[in-house]
């Protein structure tokens, strides 16, 4: 008899779920969904393996919009869909695992007590990440939990590429050091390459994960060597709203300067800035393709510039290029980014073939020619699977 595993993966304003089955091969979805607009309108949508939509509700205005009953709620409209069937292993994604976590855990009161001490590190992300494992615990006491860290894949970054320039003290007691995130998905692609490319696998590949939320990474033999976000996953590429890396002297002039106090400075940073803060426009690709205002190009193509740019730099941090690939949102849907980079790299021997880039697919998919340099691919990630295949093996 096949088993269950749940995923969870709870942010500020969503908890999104998937139910796997587990199968000779990888674990198949049964169910995914979502409870989205926490705190103002909570909507609960699932899908089952078919893709068909099999929920769809706007919660009534007199229940809680808080986290703990959306869990609940989800679980129960899972568990009257199990016939009765058990949970054997409920995997969680957790974003990050400081420099003590490079593997899935499984849930104990000291792992709990070692993601509480993590909070500071990210008190957007950790402590919705912690509070689905308490109320699981308390719904589900005999499912083990194991949590994925989003840092743990870039642990193997060797410290020249952890490090910021800063006094020493700073990283080694305050835990400033570029950590990296998206890791689950890097993980994802570095799994399936072997299938894909061996050369790309045992060789050098740039990885880029370009959605709402891009970053890039540089593997060496399936393990990563450098990537663009840090401390946080505001440094880096330029995203929908957040602006990147940026010169640590601006922000210093816009608290002496302009006066602007923290909180000011945050929701430009992470909310006003990116694609929709040089667009003016939105922060969505689509929306910017679509317009024909010369601000939505100019967005797309700074967006373009930096992943050129930062491929050429995790280029050099891993010795060369033997593979480029593209992934999440942008990356997997978006032809005119993906020919836009692929164009700017031809110096470094990418050669895109223009008509296997505008194929649309779900299917992992060769983009340059035959005999490119460079081995571009669009590869989706799965995320969700991952955290599966980790949350099983833990066991
Ligand atoms: P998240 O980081 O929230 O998981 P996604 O990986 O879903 O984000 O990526 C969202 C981005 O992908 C948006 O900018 C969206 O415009 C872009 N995207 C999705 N489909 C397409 C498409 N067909 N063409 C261009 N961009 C697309």
């Amino acid at each position: 008899m096949s088993d269950l595993v749940l995923v969870i993966n709870a942010g500020s304003s969503s908890i999104k779920f998937s139910l796997f089955e587990t199968t000779a091969a990888d674990p198949q979805v049964l169910y995914k969904g979502q409870m989205e607009g926490l705190y103002v309108e909570p909507k609960f949508s699932a899908k089952d393996a078919n893709d068909e939509k099999v929920a769809n509700e706007t919660l009534p205005a007199d229940v809680p919009k808080n986290h703990d009953y959306a869990l609940r709620h989800m679980l129960a409209w899972l568990q009257q869909r199990l016939g009765g069937r058990q949970i054997k292993v409920i995997g969680h994604r957790v974003v990050h695992g400081g420099t003590q976590y490079s593997k899935p855990e499984r849930v104990t009161p000291e792992l709990l007590a070692g993601l509480e001490a993590l909070i500071p590190l990210a008190p957007l992300h950790e402590p919705h990440n912690i509070a689905p494992i308490k109320i699981l615990q308390d719904l589900l006491p005999d499912a083990p939990q194991v949590t994925c860290f989003d840092t743990a894949f870039h642990t193997t970054q060797p410290e020249l590429n952890q490090m910021f320039a800063l006094p020493l003290d700073f990283a080694q007691k305050e835990g400033i050091r570029r950590y990296g995130f998206h890791g689950l998905s890097y993980e994802y692609i570095a799994s399936v390459l072997p299938q894909i490319d061996t050369r790309a696998a045992e060789g050098r590949t740039v990885v880029a994960h370009l959605g709402n939320g891009s970053s890039m990474a540089g593997l060496l033999g399936g393990a990563c060597q450098a990537t663009t976000m840090g401390f946080t996953a505001l440094e880096g590429l330029p995203m929908g709203t957040r602006c990147g890396s940026i010169d640590g002297g601006v922000l210093l002039h816009l608290m002496n300067h302009l006066k602007m106090d923290a909180k000011q400075i945050e929701t430009l940073l992470y909310k006003e800035s990116g694609l929709l803060g040089l667009s003016g426009i939105s922060s969505d690709m689509r929306d910017l393709h679509a317009s024909s205002d010369p601000r939505a190009k100019f967005a797309t193509d700074y967006f373009a510039r930096r992943v050129a740019r930062e491929t050429a730099s995790l280029a050099a941090a891993i010795g060369g290029l033997d593979c480029l690939v593209f992934t999440a949102g942008i990356g997997e849907n978006d032809d005119i980014t993906r020919a836009n980079v692929c164009h700017q790299l031809r110096w470094l021997g990418v050669e895109l073939d223009e008509a296997a880039n505008a194929v649309r697919s779900g299917e992992p998919r060769r983009i340059s020619l035959a005999d490119s340099k460079v081995a571009v691919y669009v590869i989706p990630t799965n995320e969700e699977l991952m955290i599966a295949r980790q949350a099983l093996a833990a066991l």
